[in-house]
C-alpha cells in the first residue's frame, strides 16, 4: 500500500507515528464487579468505559483479532454469599441473575467485551479452579508463603468465621455503637478484634466468640526489590496516580522512636544513601534504595542502641480464608489448611487469565494459546481499575506472578507471566457526594439510559472527559447537559455541513482539492497528543482538543462558504476537501468513545469499518468518492429532559 500521507510535514509525527508500540497481542481486563447488584455509573467510570476505549484504541492499532477483551464477575468470597443468604435464594442462581443483568447493561453501552464471564460459571469453574490450585502450589513450592495463627470472630450459631465487616460493636475509642471489628468510621481508630465491646454478628445477631485460625499468608517482601526495580521502569508511562501510590509504598523503610534523632543524625553520614521522615506514633521513617542498603542500616543503628522495626505491613497479607463459597486450596499441600478456601483477592487477580482462556474457547481458538498473550514479551496486558484496587493489582499480582516464576529473584523471561500495565480512575462522585441510595445520588447504568433517557454515548463521552486519572471527580447533571448541548451543537454541525454541502453542491461526492489555511499543522498537532494520550489512557484534555480541531470545519464554513456557490470555487472545492479530511480524521480518535455514534458518521461518509484503525490518520478521502445518506449524530439535549437538573 502506498502512503497517501501529505508529505513535506515536520518530520517528528512520523516518528511519533513509528515510535508508538504495537504489541502483537493484548489483553485488557476492566476491574471486576461483586455479583452483588446492578452496574452503577461508577463502574462504569471507573473501570468499564475506559477500558472499552482502550480495547478499541488497541484494536484500531494491531487489529480487533489481536485483542482480547475480557471481563467477568467476582462470584466467590463473603460478600455474595452473604447477599445470596440476606436475600434467601441458592448462592450460584442469586449470582447467576445478576451477572445476565450486568452483561445486558454493558452491551447497552457498548462495551465489547469478547467475554463477560464469572469465577464461578458452569463452564469456567473447572478451568479456573484447576489453574488457581496449580498457581498455589507453585507459590507454596518457592516458599512464597508461610502459615501464621491469628484470631478471628466466629458465629457459633452459624458455624462461620465472619469476615471484619460482618461483625459491630462498640468503639474502644470513641464509643460509637456501629464500630465494625477492627475499625471505627467515627473516629478513624483501629485496633485489635478483641478491644471491640459488645460484638454482634451481622449475620445472626449473636454474639460471635474469637477463635484462633491459621491461614497462608503471601510474602511479598521476599520479592520487593524486584517489584521496586519493575516499578521504577513505569515512572513515564504509568499515570501519575498509580506510579506514586506504589513506589512509595514498596521503598524499603523503618521506622524508630523520635528519642533516637540525635544518635541518627549522628549516623547520617556512615548510613547507606536514605530519606528521612517523620511519622505518626513519634516515629521516624528511613527509606533506603534496596534490601542490602536497608539490612546494613539497621546493623548500624542496632549497634549504636537504635531499635528499629521493618515498615513492612503491605509486604504481607493473607490469601486463604475460611470460608465454605470459594476454591478449595489444593488438596495435600497442607493438612492443617485442608477445608479452607483461597481468599477472593487473590483469586480476581488470577481470574483474568480463566476469562482469556474462556474469550479463545467462544471465538473457537485454542484456550492453550492464553500464553501467548499472557507469558509472551510481545504481548502486553492492560488492566483498568479504580484507584482503590491499586495495591493489589500492582504490588499483590506482581509478588504473585514473580512468585510462579523459576526463579523469583529477576523480571519475568519468556514463558513466564509478563507483569502488567495498570491504569486507575479515582472515585466519580454524583450531585458533589459520594453515590449512595439513601442520599438519592445513586444511579445504575440502565436507568440513565431507560428512565432518564440519555443516550449511552453522551454518558460514555462525559465519563471520558472527567478528570478522575488525577482526583475524585463529579457527575453533575448541569455539566453533563452543557456538553450534551455542545455535542448536539457544534460538533453535530461539523458532521452535517461538510456532508450536507457535497450532497447538494457537489453531486454528493468529494471535489478535488488541496488541504488549505491551517488544517496540516493543526493535524499534526492534534495527532502527536492523541497517540501520547491514547497510549498513557489520559483523555480528558484530549477530549476538549479534538473538538477544538474539529471546529475547524466550522471556521472552513463560515470562511469560504463551500455550500455557496457564489464564492470562489477552487477556495470552496479546496474548503470542502479539507474538512473531509479533518472529518475523517475525528471520526477515526473519537470512534473508541463514542463508536455508535461514530459509526453512523462512518456510514454517512460511506467507508467501509476497517477505516477505524491508526494508520488511516492523515489519510484524506480521495476525490470523487461518493458519500453516503445523511445521518442523525448526537440526540438533541430536549431528549435528556426528564433528567434532573
Ligand atoms: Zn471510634
Amino acid at each position: 500500500m502506498t502512503d497517501q500521507r501529505p508529505s513535506g510535514g515536520p518530520p517528528d509525527l512520523k516518528t511519533v507515528f513509528s515510535r508508538i508500540s504495537r504489541p502483537a497481542r493484548a489483553v485488557v481486563t476492566a476491574g471486576m464487579p461483586y455479583a452483588n447488584g446492578p452496574l452503577h455509573l461508577g463502574h462504569l467510570a471507573g473501570a468499564h468505559v475506559p477500558a472499552d476505549i482502550h480495547a478499541r484504541f488497541m484494536g484500531m492499532l494491531i487489529g480487533r483479532d489481536n485483542v482480547l477483551f475480557v471481563c467477568g464477575t467476582d462470584d466467590h468470597g463473603s460478600t455474595s454469599e452473604v447477599s445470596a443468604i440476606k436475600a434467601g435464594v441458592p448462592v450460584q442462581e442469586f449470582i447467576g441473575g445478576i451477572r445476565e443483568k450486568q452483561k445486558a447493561s454493558l452491551s447497552r453501552y457498548g462495551i465489547s467485551l469478547n467475554v463477560y464471564s464469572g469465577t464461578s460459571t458452569k463452564e469456567n469453574f473447572p478451568r479456573h479452579s484447576e489453574y488457581c490450585q496449580n498457581f498455589l502450589k507453585t507459590l507454596h513450592q518457592n516458599q512464597m508463603l508461610y502459615k501464621k495463627t491469628s484470631e478471628q470472630w466466629f458465629d457459633t450459631k452459624l458455624a462461620l468465621f465472619l469476615p471484619d465487616r460482618y461483625v459491630t460493636g462498640t468503639c474502644p475509642r470513641c464509643a460509637n455503637p456501629k464500630a465494625y471489628s477492627d475499625e471505627c468510621d467515627a473516629c478513624g481508630a483501629s485496633y485489635n478484634p478483641s478491644e471491640l465491646l459488645n460484638p454482634v454478628s451481622a449475620l445472626s445477631d449473636e454474639t460471635p466468640v474469637l477463635k484462633e485460625t491459621t491461614h497462608w499468608w503471601l510474602d511479598m517482601w521476599k520479592v520487593s526489590d524486584e517489584l521496586k526495580t519493575w516499578i521504577e521502569s513505569k515512572q513515564k508511562t504509568w499515570l501519575k496516580s498509580v506510579f506514586q501510590e506504589v513506589s512509595g509504598t514498596i521503598a524499603p523503610s523503618i521506622s524508630f522512636s523520635n528519642q533516637c534523632e540525635e544518635t541518627f543524625k549522628g549516623l547520617k553520614d556512615h548510613l547507606p544513601k536514605h530519606k528521612s521522615r517523620y511519622a505518626p506514633g513519634k516515629q521516624i521513617v528511613a527509606q533506603f534504595d534496596n534490601l542490602t542498603d536497608l539490612a546494613s542500616a539497621r546493623t548500624l543503628l542496632q549497634e549504636n542502641g537504635v531499635e528499629t522495626s521493618l515498615v513492612d505491613g503491605w509486604a504481607h497479607r493473607s490469601i486463604t480464608r475460611d470460608v465454605k463459597w470459594g476454591i478449595p486450596i489444593p488438596p495435600g499441600v497442607d493438612a492443617e489448611l485442608e477445608g479452607k478456601t483461597l481468599y477472593v483477592w487473590p483469586e480476581s487477580l488470577i481470574a483474568p487469565i480463566s476469562f482469556t482462556r474462556a474469550a479463545l474457547a467462544q471465538k473457537g481458538q485454542d484456550e492453550a494459546s492464553w500464553s501467548e498473550y499472557w507469558t509472551n514479551p510481545d504481548a502486553r496486558v492492560y488492566q483498568f481499575i479504580g484507584q482503590d484496587n491499586v495495591y493489589f493489582y500492582v504490588l499483590m499480582q506482581g509478588a504473585m506472578w514473580l512468585g510462579t516464576q523459576a526463579d523469583p529473584h529477576r523480571l519475568p523471561i519468556d514463558g513466564e507471566l509478563q507483569l502488567t500495565d495498570v491504569f486507575s480512575r479515582f472515585h466519580l462522585h454524583v450531585d458533589g457526594e459520594k453515590m449512595s441510595k439513601s442520599k438519592g445520588n445513586f444511579y445504575s447504568a440502565d436507568q440513565l439510559v431507560d428512565e432518564m433517557g440519555f443516550d449511552p454515548d453522551q454518558v460514555r463521552h462525559f465519563l471520558a472527559l472527567l478528570s478522575l486519572t488525577e482526583k475524585s471527580s463529579n457527575f453533575d447533571f448541569e455539566t453533563f447537559k452543557e456538553r450534551n448541548r455542545f455535542l448536539a451543537g457544534p460538533l453535530n454541525a461539523a458532521f452535517e455541513k461538510p456532508i450536507a454541502a457535497a450532497q447538494s453542491k457537489f453531486n454528493g461526492v468529494i471535489p478535488e482539492g488541496e488541504l488549505i489555511g491551517k488544517t496540516e499543522k493543526e493535524t499534526q498537532k492534534i495527532l502527536m497528543l492523541y497517540l501520547r494520550s491514547m497510549e498513557r489512557a489520559d483523555y480528558s484534555q484530549l477530549l476538549f482538543m479534538i473538538e477544538n480541531y474539529a471546529r475547524i470545519i466550522n471556521g472552513l464554513f463560515s470562511q469560504y462558504k463551500p455550500h455557496d456557490d457564489r464564492h470562489d470555487e477552487k477556495q470552496r472545492k479546496d474548503a470542502l476537501y479539507s474538512c473531509f479530511f479533518i472529518l475523517k480524521n475525528v471520526m477515526i480518535m473519537l470512534y473508541p468513545f463514542v463508536p455508535t455514534t461514530m459509526d453512523r458518521l462512518r456510514r454517512a461518509l460511506n467507508l467501509p469499518e476497517s477505516v477505524f484503525s491508526i494508520d488511516e490518520l492523515l489519510v484524506p478521502i480521495a476525490a470523487n468518492h461518493q458519500l453516503g445518506e445523511q445521518q442523525s449524530f448526537f440526540p438533541s439535549v430536549e431528549q435528556n429532559d426528564s433528567a434532573p437538573s
